[in-house]
């Protein structure tokens, strides 16, 4: 079959078409984002005043009853198109000096999850991976089949020019992926994570951002996040969704399982490796964003509190 008519029967078989009724069944909600870890000293002002601005909009679409699986692809695409965070725009290029980029998207009410990986012409990966979660019966496209079938879909392609990073970066130390997970006003939990990886990348290699379970995880009931950091890491102890196993059968709350399912990974990596950080939210509203690394960049909002950023312990 070719790729057009595989992609027809794809979208043929994919689910109901999207609820647009706005959420009124509650007063509260909550968004958590990030923009990436960040290293001892390091007080990047420019992202914490883009990220103030954003969480104070959604804020206000929150409220009016959006749903939270737009709100995130609309938060992530906003950091995307930015130029300040390592995803869409100012993705880090690889060991050879392209960009390539991997998101993610999860509905927690239905379980659905899109993702794309190694993208290279895909102006905003998170669209992508929305389109492969509302479009075809897939979860996961990668490479140069995958943009092509994803471009079919609607995804808007650039130039590589459009791209800021084009020339190798040495440090792998050079991180900085954008994420989101919110609980709206129908209580429905959703997540979202976006990213170029992190520098000095072979081409090819895929980190946690587009693992579902690992980089992005939401589950109704239990809780919704996104995470960033060292990606193999998180790949290998499916970070988030052990965050989510631990509440759901060793009965911890959020703030427990967040801080052990990050623990664990730089207990592993001994000091050298495994670090990151989570942003997350639970089914009642709760937050816990714990991070390894010297800091991460990160905001929240909710319907009670007005819009806080910070990287390292304080928040304000
Ligand atoms: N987790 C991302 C990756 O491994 C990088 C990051 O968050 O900084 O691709």
């Amino acid at each position: 079959m070719s790729v057009s008519a595989l992609i027809a029967a794809a979208a043929l078989t994919s689910g109901a078409a999207a609820d647009t009724t706005p959420c009124r069944a509650q007063e509260n909600f909550v968004l958590v984002v990030h923009g990436g870890t960040a290293r001892a000293g390091q007080v990047p002002e420019a992202k914490l005043v883009f990220m103030r601005k954003m969480l104070g909009r959604a804020r206000n679409d929150l409220k009016r009853g959006a749903h939270g699986v737009d709100v995130v692809e609309d938060v992530v695409t906003q950091m995307e198109d930015s130029g300040l965070f390592n995803a869409g725009r100012a993705a880090i290029a690889n060991q050879e000096g392209f960009v390539e980029t991997d998101a993610s998207i999860m509905d927690g009410q239905t379980l659905n999850a899109g993702s794309v990986a190694s993208m290279r012409y895909v102006k905003n990966p998170i669209t992508a991976a929305r389109l492969v979660m509302d479009k075809t019966r897939h979860v996961m496209m990668v490479g140069d089949r995958g943009e092509v079938a994803v471009t079919k879909l609607g995804a808007t392609v650039v130039s590589p020019d459009y791209f800021l990073s084009n020339t190798p970066k040495s440090d792998p130390e050079d991180h900085g992926t954008v994420g989101a997970a919110v609980l709206d006003r129908c209580g429905n939990l959703a997540a979202g994570t976006s990213t170029g990886g992190y520098g000095a990348k072979i081409p090819g290699r895929v980190g946690d951002s587009p693992n579902i379970g690992a980089g992005v995880y939401a589950k109704n009931g239990v809780m919704a996040g996104s995470a960033t950091g060292h990606g193999e890491y998180f790949i290998r102890f499916t970070a988030l969704r052990s965050v989510a196993a631990r509440m759901e059968y060793g009965g911890q709350s959020l703030a427990e399982a967040a801080a052990a399912a990050i623990a664990e990974m730089d207990a592993a990596g001994e000091g050298r490796d495994g670090q990151g950080g989570i942003v997350t939210v639970d089914a009642q509203g709760n937050v816990a964003m714990p991070f390894t690394s010297d800091g991460m960049v990160r905001g929240m909002v909710s319907d009670d509190a007005r819009p806080t950023v910070g990287v390292f312990e304080e928040m304000n």
